[in-house]
């Protein structure tokens, strides 16, 4: 196991950790608790407070207040993107206790929580650069009147989170809505609440106004609820599944209140027979075990032509099979644990609801036995094969499981991509590339990758179609433009 650095052991010690309402850490009002586990052992690794309706009432009050009286909406551009770059420095300077602190939370390992952290950093500082140089007041160019449209913050901005990339989700979603001078309230997954918790300590050395950034650890019921139904709010963002997508949609809708929704996915990989096997087998691999397969946009359904079948399996099989799967913070862990049982169970229920429906099994997955962790909630990766009717080539997992369906032609292998219900994101993978493009445009979903799964960059919007999400998504310049109100003023003259 690798070594946990003091600063991580005092904050983990430095419970029960507070909600963080307008500058100040606060109890719930009705003293809720929540403990959060390291996945990896199943031990508790904090006891934080969990939001209630009241909570909730003034987290949202605490936001109104700072964005009508803390100067951060009206602040010029530029010198709110110097309190933003000094948050990101101190979240690089930071990046050894933050990557500690999301790898036992979530049980990832510890480089892939250290670039979570990096890119969270540099998420901050392009939208901070984006914000400085956007126009906020564009003159209209029509006869017989003076007419402009202004750009304004809209106010008080909602984020519901979930438990895949705490950190990382937490800086795409608020880094446009505070570099345009809005307030957020936020509520984090129950299951991961510290990394965002730790960065309000560095929000606060960073010098963002108090009641600018609010933080609501707290259940889905009643925090989640209470956040999308209050009316205080004035846009919501919301990232997890399409079931609580919906309720989220729904109470937002009642109060007319725009809503941003990041949901789920069931990516497919089309894979043409000119591809280099060994290397695109161990790509696929490596996009199918990050975050041990709890990635929304992640490879789970390979299309593989039939001509090179057996060796593509046989690649990925021998690939799969020699994977290291550890502790997240032990040295050489390729893979970790899932997040909690809940999701371990699913994981494995799908994969017997898969054969009993009909799928084999290529490589059977199942639980994992890591004898010096034995109360971690580790699975293997499996890979199965059967017709596209099948549960596990429908739904979402959200854990290390490929169903692989082999194709003749290039229809065959869009149709099969196309059954989806989601819209995330799929690959290409070709040495062609007039046919690679052609498919990439005809998959429909936010994202098609060529060549590649999982690539993420600032300034390429990533949003779901369908059942996958609605509302601009993010990391593109646009979601900017999603927490700026638009505003007509004319003169007739
Ligand atoms: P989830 O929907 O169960 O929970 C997400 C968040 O919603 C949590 O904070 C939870 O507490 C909260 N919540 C639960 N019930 C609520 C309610 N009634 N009202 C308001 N909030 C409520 O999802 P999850 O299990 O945390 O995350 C996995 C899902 O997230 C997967 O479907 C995955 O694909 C999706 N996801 C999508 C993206 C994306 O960018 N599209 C990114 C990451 C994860």
């Amino acid at each position: 196991m690798g070594i946990l650095l003091a600063e991580v052991s005092d904050f983990l010690a430095s419970g029960p950790m507070k909600l963080f309402i307008g500058g100040q850490w606060v109890d719930a009002v009705r003293r809720g608790r929540l403990e959060t586990c390291d996945p990896g052992t199943g031990k508790v690794l904090a006891e934080v407070a969990a939001a209630g309706q009241e909570d909730v009432n003034r987290a949202v009050e605490a936001a109104q207040q700072a964005f009508k009286k803390s100067g951060w909406p009206a602040m010029p551009a530029n010198d709110r993107a110097v309190v933003l770059h000094r948050l990101a420095d101190l979240i690089d300077k930071h990046r050894d206790i933050l990557a500690q602190i999301e790898s036992l939370d979530v049980g990832k390992p510890i480089a892939q929580a250290a670039a979570d952290v990096a890119f969270a950093a540099q998420t901050l500082r392009y939208y901070a650069d984006l914000s400085v140089n956007t126009r906020r007041r564009e003159p209209i160019a029509v006869s017989g009147h003076e007419a402009y449209t202004l750009r304004v913050p809209y106010g008080v901005c909602a984020f519901i989170f979930p438990w895949n990339f705490p950190f990382l989700l937490l800086s795409w979603g608020i880094s446009p809505a505070l570099a345009t001078g809005n307030a957020v309230v936020v509520k984090p997954a129950e299951d991961t609440p510290l990394s965002t918790v730790y960065l309000c300590r560095l929000a606060q050395q960073a010098g963002v106004p108090d009641g600018v950034i609010n933080v609501l650890p707290g259940y889905g019921e009643p925090a989640g609820a209470a956040l999308a139904a209050h009316p205080g709010i004035r846009r919501m963002s919301f990232t997890g599944s399409p079931e609580v997508g919906r309720t989220v949609a729904a109470a937002c809708g009642a109060n007319l209140v725009p809503v941003k929704l990041e949901l789920g996915g069931k990516g497919a990989a089309v894979l043409f027979d000119d591809i280099d096997i060994d290397q695109t087998a161990s790509a696929l691999v490596s996009a199918l075990t990050l975050n041990t397969g709890q990635v929304c946009c992640t490879a789970t359904r390979w299309l593989v032509h039939e001509s090179i079948w057996d060796q593509l399996v046989e690649r990925a099989k021998t690939r799969l099979e020699h994977l290291n799967i550890g502790y997240s913070l032990s040295p050489g862990t390729e893979m970790g644990p899932v997040v909690s049982p809940k999701q371990k169970n699913r994981v494995l229920g799908y994969l017997q609801r898969g054969v009993a429906e009909g799928a084999s099994a290529l490589l059977p997955g199942g639980e994992a036995e890591i004898p010096e962790f034995r109360g971690g909630f580790y699975v293997k990766p499996a890979l199965l094969t059967g017709p596209p009717e099948n549960v596990c080539a429908r739904e979402e997992i959200f854990g290390p499981v490929a169903y692989l369906m082999p194709f003749k032609t290039e229809d065959e292998a869009v149709d099969l991509v196309n059954r989806s219900f989601y819209g995330l994101a799929n690959s290409v993978w070709s040495k062609n590339l007039d046919r690679a493009h052609r498919v990439a445009e005809t998959m429909v979903a936010g994202s098609s990758w060529i060549n590649a799964h999982n690539v993420f960059k600032h300034g390429i919007p990533y949003a779901g179609a369908n059942l996958s999400g609605l509302g601009g998504g993010v990391l593109g310049p646009e979601t900017l433009y999603d927490y700026l109100r638009p505003q007509s003023v004319v003169r007739p003259v």
